[in-house]
């Protein structure tokens, strides 16, 4: 397999992206008790239970916990796919809390990028097409987004891939294609659940070193579930979530 993605730099970006707190102490995600149920009278569950997390600017954090914890309750919430049941939410210190679907389908756009343990990409678009994918749903793609969606294949050793389909490509491959894409919004925080889940070892230490190099090249905060202790090691936060309640965390603000 190429090492390109190892040996190619990213570049410092000079344009962050539209949504980061002016103020670099402002939190990109502050949850105060969160909690989520699912189903209703007898059926009827509570899985997060009371969830108080900050997401910082610059946070690289790893969310761990037994499965059926609550850490894609957690994350779809984050990410605004999900509404809690009770709690405040805000992003960039702003109350998201009461947004209707508009509303928060913009800020989750502007802020928000995601990778899922299977890439779900669109298996009749490029490569590249699929990496902006975020941008067209949004405007219409200008020649600047063309050109930074190459550079983002060219950052996760893809340049010459741009016109495979998703079916063309390695699962390994797919998956550095989705971190292209879900860095090409220009994101403040990136929720990934479980990215690496279903690579094998040597794609997994790949797609794992471009989210360290995004981290630090496009100045944007990581949230990764994981079950994988070498990964967890190595994020500079670690959030245990244990039956739907936060147990322990290594960065508590
Ligand atoms: P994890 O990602 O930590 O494995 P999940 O957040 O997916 O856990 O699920 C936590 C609990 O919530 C599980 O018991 C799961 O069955 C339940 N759950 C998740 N989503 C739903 C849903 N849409 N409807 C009902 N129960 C759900
Ligand atoms: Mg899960």
């Amino acid at each position: 397999m190429s090492t390109a993605t190892t040996t190619t730099p990213i570049a410092k970006t000079t344009t962050p992206g539209p949504q980061r707190p002016t103020d670099p102490a402002t939190p990109v995600m502050r949850l105060r008790g969160i909690t989520k149920d699912f189903g209703e009278g007898e059926t009827l569950a509570r899985v997060l239970k009371g969830i108080d997390l900050e997401i910082g600017r610059h946070d690289f954090a790893a969310l761990m916990g037994p499965s059926g914890s609550g850490k894609s309750t957690l994350l779809n919430i984050l990410g605004l796919l999900d509404r809690p049941t009770s709690g405040v939410l805000e992003v960039n210190g702003v109350d998201a809390s009461d947004f209707n679907d508009a509303a928060r389908t913009k800020l989750r756009g502007q802020t928000l990028g995601f990778i899922f343990q299977f890439h779900h990409l669109l298996p009749a678009f490029t490569a590249l097409e699929n990496v902006l994918m975020p941008i067209r749903v949004v405007r219409p793609l200008t020649k600047a987004d063309v050109d930074w969606g190459r550079q983002l294949l060219v950052e996760v050793g893809l340049a010459d891939k741009e016109k495979r389909k998703p079916g063309e490509l390695s699962g390994g491959q797919q998956q550095r294609v989705a971190i292209a894409r879900a860095l090409a919004p220009r994101p403040a925080l990136i929720l990934a659940d479980e990215p690496t889940g279903n690579l094998d070892s040597e794609s997994s230490a790949q797609a794992f070193a471009l989210m360290e190099r995004a981290h630090i090249g496009y100045d944007c905060a990581f949230l990764i579930v994981t079950h994988d202790p070498r990964i967890a090691a190595r994020c500079h936060r670690v959030i245990d979530i244990v039956d739907g309640r936060i147990q322990k965390d290594t960065g508590e603000r």
